[in-house]
């Protein structure tokens, strides 16, 4: 049985009705399937479940096909209790959703984005800095094991790119590119609508791109690498190192009086005029406009949107970043838009220009791209 008829099934007559029809693994599963009870509920459309799962926070939404969030419900990742627990609970909650939708529409999947390096085929967390415990745990397996139904995953910035091609700042906008600024950076291409993944899963890693051939080392045995420049851990460590040079009073007395000293604190400083704290964010600019210049150069996309939490500091970090662009990608001179550093939409976007620019979908993004991924 297909995942649509099945689910469709499921809709119709609830789990334990149509048990006999499923292979016996799916049969073992179902066991463990709680009875649903239905709720009549005024929605009319088929949807998909999307499951972000980050380190800290499980998140977990029910959304139409149309591209229209019904409902999330946001968890604690309980990482302490391994991942078979957190798998529990993830299924649980996505049994508890569908049941609420089931009555109007059929459930046409369900996609799921984690961080780290996953392999696809086999459905296997290859590596995760956010999830230590789950190298090589077959999460796909232990996922459909316990919904008796086939799930989509991918890696989480991936997902976020697609969530915001779909609905949010490139919505109608088939080819693009997502850099996600977090602790690194995340990065994802989507062409025609679809994430491009290379060879095996790998493409997309701006993070590493070199911005300063003898810089500073990085994790992936490079030097000078975008995210050591242009990413939350990045800010921390150049503010420590302007710190331990002396010439950084504010950074020194918030550093000392502050126990969350962090990006956020280094950013509230810049925009209350401290120099060396501009001078950080300056220096993010300018290592992320040099690695957008060669994505521009390389990829000659229609948009490039720049999510993440630190995007937040946009107005602290964007100026440097658009010179250095406007310098070093004779192509992004060219098609650039006379108002660059104020918000964009793809609906504004005129043909021939390239658009740099915020995601707009916040940490929904992947929430909806994980939808979209079910539909794929
Ligand atoms: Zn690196």
């Amino acid at each position: 049985m297909g995942v649509q008829s099945l689910w469709a099934s499921v809709r119709r007559n609830g789990v334990r009705l149509h048990t006999a029809e499923w292979g016996d693994g799916m049969r073992q599963a179902a066991a463990n399937i709680p009875t649903f009870a239905w709720y009549p509920v005024p929605f009319m459309s088929d949807f998909c479940i999307a499951v972000d799962l980050g380190g800290t926070n499980l998140r977990i939404a029910a959304v139409s096909s149309e591209g229209k969030l019904l409902e999330k419900v946001a968890l604690s990742t309980k990482l302490g209790l391994g991942p078979n627990h957190v798998i529990d609970e993830m299924c649980d909650a996505i049994r508890r959703l569908s049941s609420h939708y089931c009555n109007g529409g059929a459930l046409i999947g369900a996609g799921i984005g984690i961080p780290g390096i996953i392999d696809l085929d086999a459905g296997v967390v290859r590596r995760s800095a956010n999830l230590p415990e789950w190298a090589e745990y077959p999460v796909r397996f232990e996922i459909e094991k316990r919904l008796g139904a086939r799930i989509f995953l991918e890696n989480d910035a991936k997902v976020h790119a697609l969530g915001e091609q779909w609905m949010g700042a490139a919505r109608g906008v088939n080819d693009m590119a997502m850099i996600t600024l977090g602790t690194g950076i995340g990065g994802a291409i989507v062409l025609d609508g679809k994430i491009f993944h290379g060879m095996n899963g790998m493409a997309g890693e701006f993070g590493h791109v070199t911005v300063e051939p003898d810089g500073v080392p990085c994790g992936c045995g490079n030097h000078g690498c975008a995210e050591r420049y242009a990413s939350a851990t990045a800010i921390v460590r150049m503010a420590r190192e302007a710190i331990a040079s002396g010439g950084a009073p504010e950074l020194e007395k918030a550093f000392s009086s502050d126990p969350e000293f962090n990006a956020k604190s280094i950013y509230n400083l810049a925009v209350h005029g401290d120099e060396s704290a501009q001078r950080i964010f300056g220096r993010f600019g300018r290592a992320l406009g040099i690695m957008l210049a060669d994505l521009i150069n390389v990829l000659n996309l229609p948009m490039y949107v720049i999510g993440g939490g630190v995007a937040s500091a946009w107005d602290a970090f964007a100026p440097a970043m658009f010179r250095e662009m406007r310098e070093r990608s004779t192509i992004y001179a060219a098609t650039a838009r006379d108002d660059e550093l104020t918000q964009a939409t793809a609906a504004q976007r005129t043909r021939g220009q390239t658009i740099v620019t915020r995601a707009v979908l916040g940490s929904d993004a992947g929430l909806y791209g994980g939808a979209k991924l079910a539909m794929s």
